[in-house]
């Protein structure tokens, strides 16, 4: 009996291994339950969700047996966590194993961006180096002022590893935390007017949507860089779009975006700033290690046994 729908695009392994371990059916997307065969759909206990399309309380409704919905990622901002408590279904997530690639990717896309290495390197390549000289002046980055929005796991995984930049830090979460030589401020226009570089690490969700808004953005100033690791939906996206094509910040670097992978076409023109495709979690050591949580939460559940990473 099949009690595992399997939802998004896994590879090979990971499909091998909810297959094998709890028989479950694989479908592309939440938009495609409904085409599940209704005797199917009334079997299913655990959804391992992959992807960002809605899974919201109309696809809940089409698995009446459903307990679990397990996220492999550690923002599940596309799973409507209030539908799924009001049914009684449980929601996890894979926190912490991605911590410090995301954390990379961040720091990262801050030294592209100042010291310019993709347009450096088509300097190189394309032979300028040889018939025109050295690359021209950048930017020094270590030593700066960083802000982090949201100082959760990853923020804190971005801030230790800017300590090694020689950088003054400073943070904003809803409350002070323990974090000696660190500057907290009550309030994220505060944090952009004392910094650089501002790194966004909040959850995704409608509690955040335009957490960095224009009045964020505008404090920065000129010399600002953003980068963002966490949702596109966190920015007020209309406004960084204004600030970077008129040189009221610098430049940015940005993993997530709104509307991604179809992304503002703005962003293409703009040479001040370092486009990735959400790939802060994509390495093969991180994924394999998310896939296993994953599994690990949805054999807890069909097992009766405590959920190793719950959410509600
Ligand atoms: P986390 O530990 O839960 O930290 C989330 C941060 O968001 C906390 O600092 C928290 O603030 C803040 N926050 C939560 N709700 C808020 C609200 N209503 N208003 C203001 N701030 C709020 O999460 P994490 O593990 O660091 O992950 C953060 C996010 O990164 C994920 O949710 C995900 O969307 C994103 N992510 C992206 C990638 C990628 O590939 N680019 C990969 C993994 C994760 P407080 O400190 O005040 O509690």
């Amino acid at each position: 009996m099949t009690e595992t729908l399997a939802i998004g695009a896994y590879t090979d392994d990971d499909t091998a291994a909810l297959r094998d371990g709890f028989q479950a059916h694989g479908i592309a997307g939440p938009d495609g339950i409904a085409a599940v065969d209704g005797g199917l759909r009334a079997t299913v206990r655990a959804v391992a969700f992959k992807g960002h399309k809605s899974f919201g309380a109309a696809e809940m409704d089409l698995l009446p047996k459903l307990g679990l919905i397990a996220n492999y990622g550690v923002g599940y901002d596309a799973i409507d966590v209030a539908a799924a408590s009001a049914r009684g279904i449980k929601v996890t997530n894979t926190p912490d194993v991605l911590n410090d690639d995301v954390a990379d990717l961040a720091v990262a896309m801050l030294l592209m961006q100042g010291r310019e290495t993709i347009q450096a390197n088509d300097w190189a390549r394309s032979g300028q180096w040889a018939q025109k000289g050295e690359y021209r002046l950048n930017r020094k980055m270590s030593g700066g002022k960083v802000g982090i929005v949201g100082l959760g796991r990853i923020g804190r995984e971005i801030a230790n590893r800017l300590v090694g930049f020689k950088m003054d830090i400073h943070y904003h979460s809803r409350q002070e935390k323990q974090t000696p030589g660190w500057t907290w401020h009550a309030d994220p226009v505060s944090l952009a007017q004392s910094v650089d570089f501002l790194f966004v690490a909040l959850v995704g969700g409608p509690a955040t949507e335009g957490y960095v808004s224009r009045a964020v953005i505008d404090a920065l100033g000129p010399r600002g860089v953003i980068v963002n690791i966490s949702r596109g939906s966190t920015i007020d996206e209309a406004a960084l779009l204004d600030a970077l094509e008129s040189g009221r910040i610098a430049g940015a670097g940005l993993d997530v975006f709104r509307n991604e992978p179809k992304i503002d076409p703005r962003f293409y023109a703009l040479p001040n700033v370092v486009i990735q495709p959400h790939q802060g979690s994509g390495t093969v050591e991180t994924r394999i290690e998310m896939a296993a949580l994953q599994r690990r939460n949805v054999a807890a559940y069909l097992a009766g046994k405590a959920l190793e990473t719950p959410v509600n």
